[in-house]
């Protein structure tokens, strides 16, 4: 089997920018969701999708420039040897060792997009290439819900608020709620990085802590809590953050500060609530000191941006040496939703799926043929050949498209 063409998209989200025509460009600058994709064509008809998670944040055009340079080295190689091509990919282009989540995030997309080439051509979902399943259903939270919960978003302000998103989430049957309690203030302003960082002012501890207060109150204390921090602060105001809400029995506490292995080494011995990290460390070299030092309790490695399904299985393999578990990260479209529940269902060390709010709303849903959703908080892998999920009609004529070949 041989690579004969690939498709490179930047998908046209509907979210809050006017409907595009096929073929007519969008304006970049005015799409807060933007997924970069891609769709590996074979000799043997068989294609396979995969996507370079950044549709949020500034890099989506870099992603999508960085993987027509990489699709060029495909063309012509047998998609079924991801192992060499990976390698071939990273030692050949320069800019792969210690590259960052561009680089990355492009390779994830090819290498997704041939892991569902594979499990098409051998008629197995691709959890049974990747060893089999240890679970049918996998324990899902309900994630930042700081901008809501359910098919709208509205953010959060109150500590009432915050209590009554959780309890709805609790409600449709999750037994874990993600929240960062840190990114509004009371009138909807997003805090600065100066208010975040340093040595905070009592005012916005309190203030947190009313928050995370009120939730755990709502919820009672059967149900987990998971603070998310998006590394908006820095180490030193992170831990008088975790100090104070560690009385709230707190799951794990999330990006605390820029991951660095020093910074999150002081972080993790301050405070005593475990460290969820990941979703900007890349490739098993970057996360290596990590498990070394022990300094991350649960890993969230993205299988979008660091490095695809053959990256991520080797992290997860990595971080089960040091008894450290797994939830991969997935804020994307439903392409790195379908991965990571078949990397989650088939390794020893999973802990807890995350099941980001996007992922309930339409501008998200509609990019894929298939809308695989959790029941009674918990989710099941797709059983289709390969990923079990491809873009949808809407998604392949809303875009912008450069095909190599
Ligand atoms: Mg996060």
């Amino acid at each position: 089997m041989k690579i004969t063409k690939v498709d490179v998209m930047a998908l046209h989200s509907s979210k809050e920018m006017k409907e595009t025509k096929p073929g007519q460009d969008a304006d970049w600058s005015n799409i807060p969701w933007r997924p970069v994709v891609c769709r590996i064509y074979t000799d043997e008809g068989i294609y396979g999708d995969g996507e370079a998670a950044m549709a949020y944040g500034s890099a989506a055009p870099g992603a999508f420039g960085m993987l027509q340079e990489l699709a060029h080295m495909v063309i012509g190689l047998n998609p079924m040897n991801t192992e060499p091509i990976w390698e071939k990919i990273y030692k050949q282009t320069f800019w792969g060792q210690n590259g960052g989540p561009v680089f990355f995030a492009a390779l994830s997309a090819l290498d997704m997009a041939m892991w569902d080439i594979k499990g098409k051509k051998l008629n197995v979902p691709l959890y049974v290439l990747l060893g089999g399943k240890f679970r049918n259903k996998l324990r899902t939270y309900a994630s930042q819900l700081q901008f809501g919960w359910g098919e709208t978003l509205n953010p959060a302000l109150t500590p009432e608020d915050y209590a009554a998103n959780a309890k709805k989430a609790v409600e449709e049957g999750y037994d874990c709620v993600k929240i960062d309690f840190f990114t509004f203030d009371e009138q909807g302003n997003t805090f600065t990085e100066e208010q975040r960082t340093g040595l905070l002012k009592p005012e916005y501890v309190n203030l947190v802590e009313s928050r995370v207060k009120a939730v755990r109150e709502a919820i009672g204390p059967n149900v987990d809590i998971i603070m998310e921090n998006h590394s908006f602060l820095d180490a030193m105001s992170a831990v008088q953050i975790g100090r104070r809400v560690e009385k709230y029995n707190i799951f794990c506490y999330e990006e605390p500060n820029t991951p660095t292995p020093k910074t999150t080494k002081y972080v993790a011995d301050n405070i005593k609530i475990p460290i969820a990290n990941g979703e900007r460390i890349y490739t098993r070299w970057q996360y290596a000191p990590y498990f070394e030092d022990m300094s991350i309790h649960m890993i969230q490695p993205d299988v979008g941006t660091c490095g695809g399904v053959t990256e991520t299985k080797k992290i997860c393999d990595m971080a089960h040496a040091y008894d450290i578990g797994v939830q991969v990260h997935t804020c994307a479209s439903p392409l790195c939703t379908a991965a990571a529940l078949h990397i989650e269902a088939s390794i020893p060390n999973f802990v807890i799926h995350e099941h980001h709010v996007y992922n309930l709303q339409e501008f998200n849903k509609n990019l894929c043929i298939y809308d695989y959703q959790p029941e009674n908080g918990y989710y099941e892998v797709p059983e289709l050949p390969g990923l079990g999920n491809e873009l949808s009609e809407y998604a392949l004529t809303h875009c912008d498209k450069v095909t190599i070949e």
